[in-house]
């Protein structure tokens, strides 16, 4: 027996092995051997269960951070066959509002088209192209989606209009070529190309506008990989899931995100997960909404992950102090390095027939790949998905460079806005952060990060000689998958080295 295998020509260590030496390793640890390769790496099916019910092609979902997940994110996220997940740093009803926004997107249309009501202004439209970069804006009855659509005013309309403060009434074009709600994005972009128009609104049975195509658009998605078959639901919908708390207030917070929204799953979101709030948060939502996809944690050991999928979990979130904006360690000396928490969960959770996110900690494709391989069938990303274009909050220039804001939800900012029952500190006088906020740099759209993340995460099974998230499974349990520690100098070594200069683009 050699180190977990019969066979002495196999090294390395199996992952029972590396896993049970009373050390615990960080992705950046951890090192895996090559395999045998016999498949090409598009042919690398990464297709995993987010919670048991939820399949996604792309096993990469984004987090429920106030800086991260809101519904232009969600939307993208499924649209590239991920999800999303809407934080509650926010009331129920603003919760519910983006996650109905989220499902009701139709993929290819515009997902926030500016609106604006027939007593608005010209100079409204010269504000949306300032702050926005817009030249046109639909004009409805209430100034807002799903209002009565009026007409629509471009720049055009208003460039020998003098007097700002004219009504959008006096200018719009009433005689408006629209496409019936259920259009399908090719059908769109056809019609757009017919009509040589550059924007078509979508309107109800109703007259109502619900949603809009742009030349524009079609002609930008050229810039990007083709996002792939979308994470859609039962009923053809967007997948899109949310956290709440374990407080009394958000069983009624569930309820309207079930009810009204058809909410994929709800994140049970805490630091910490193994506690009786969370044991009879989950027992209640799978007695009162039995259809409903619950995901506790966080976790980081086998014992927390008993619990809480004995007590009807349908998905498990694992890091504790993983994060990027995260001080728990420091502050609590409790957590755990993040390639052991992932191996250890998900040992008894896959035993149990319960998937993990890997939650925290990623900050390149092979983390993700790490993650997948030591039995996670997700990975949840904040700071990867921060500051991109589908992030909330705007960009604005810090030291020379253009930003987003990015903060932990337990840093002292966010937990003043509401953020802090997941720390359990929402009962306590003194409040304890948890997490920094700051900023992290423009990255771009994930509509570029997402594929080339996952591209590269196939060409990472494919070296470790796994065509399949199952086959990897397969070969971390019975010892054929191999694996190390590196050293401090391994790392250095396997970074890049003896470079006066160079430029690092990883796509
Ligand atoms: P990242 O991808 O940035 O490394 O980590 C994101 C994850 O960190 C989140 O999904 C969440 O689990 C965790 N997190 C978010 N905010 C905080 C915080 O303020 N403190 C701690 N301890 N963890 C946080």
């Amino acid at each position: 027996m050699q180190n977990g295998h019969a066979d002495a020509v196999y090294d390395g260590f199996a992952s029972s092995q590396l896993f049970n030496q009373g050390v615990c390793y960080t992705y950046d640890d951890v090192i895996f051997h090559p395999g045998h390769i016999f498949f090409a790496a598009n042919e690398v099916d990464l297709t995993s269960n987010v919670t048991k019910n939820i399949p996604l092609r792309v096993p990469i979902v984004s987090s429920p951070m106030d800086t991260v997940t809101e519904a232009e994110m969600a939307i993208t996220m499924a649209t590239l066959g991920g999800m999303g997940f809407i934080h509650y740093n926010n009331t129920a009803e603003e919760q519910l509002r983006q996650v109905l926004k989220a499902k009701r997107h139709t993929p290819g249309f515009i997902v926030t088209p500016a609106v604006a009501g027939p007593n608005d202004t010209v100079s409204k439209l010269y504000e949306l192209k300032n702050t926005r970069g817009f030249t046109s804006v639909c004009v409805t009855d209430t100034g807002a989606l799903g209002g009565k659509l009026l007409g629509v005013v471009t720049t055009r309309d208003i460039d020998f209009i003098n007097d700002k403060l004219t009504p959008l009434a006096e200018v719009m074009t009433t005689d408006l070529v629209t496409a019936p709600e259920g259009t399908t994005a090719d059908a769109a972009g056809a019609l757009l190309k017919k009509i040589k128009k550059n924007k078509l609104p979508l309107v109800n049975a109703q007259g109502e506008l619900v949603g809009l195509a742009t030349r524009g658009a079609f002609k930008d998605a050229r810039n990007f990989p083709a996002p792939g078959a979308p994470s859609l639901d039962g009923a053809g919908l967007l997948r899109c899931g949310a956290a709440v708390g374990t407080r009394d207030s958000d069983r009624e917070r569930v309820k309207m995100l079930w009810e009204t929204a058809a909410v994929d799953a709800v994140i049970l979101d805490s630091s910490q997960g193994d506690s009786t709030y969370q044991v009879e948060m989950i027992k209640y939502i799978k007695a009162a909404h039995p259809g409903l996809d619950v995901i506790a944690g966080n976790v980081v050991t086998g014992a927390q992950a008993r619990r809480l999928i004995e007590a009807g979990a349908d998905g498990l979130r694992v890091g504790m102090g993983s994060g990027s904006i995260c001080t728990t360690q420091e502050v609590c000396a409790v957590g755990r390095g993040q390639a052991t928490a992932v191996y250890h969960v998900a040992r008894v959770a896959n035993a149990l027939g319960v998937p993990i996110i890997a939650d925290g900690g990623v900050q390149n494709s092979g983390h993700i790949t790490k993650a997948l391989a030591l039995g996670a069938s997700a990975v949840m990303c904040g700071s990867m998905f921060a500051g991109t274009t589908e992030a909330p909050g705007e960009y604005f220039m810090l030291n020379g460079q253009r930003v987003k804001k990015y903060r932990g939800m337990g840093s002292l900012e966010a937990m003043a806005k509401g953020s802090e029952t997941r720390y359990h500190s929402d009962t306590q006088s003194l409040k304890i952060a948890q997490g920094v906020s700051g900023a992290v740099k423009d990255k771009g759209s994930i509509r570029k990060t997402v594929p080339f993340l996952a591209q590269a995460v196939r060409q990472g099974f494919q070296d470790i000689g796994a065509n399949s998230i199952k086959m990897a499974r397969e070969m971390l349990y019975n010892g054929a998958m191999r694996m190390e520690a590196r050293t401090n100098a391994a790392q250095a070594e396997g970074n890049v080295h003896d470079m006066v200069a160079y430029e690092k683009r990883p796509w």
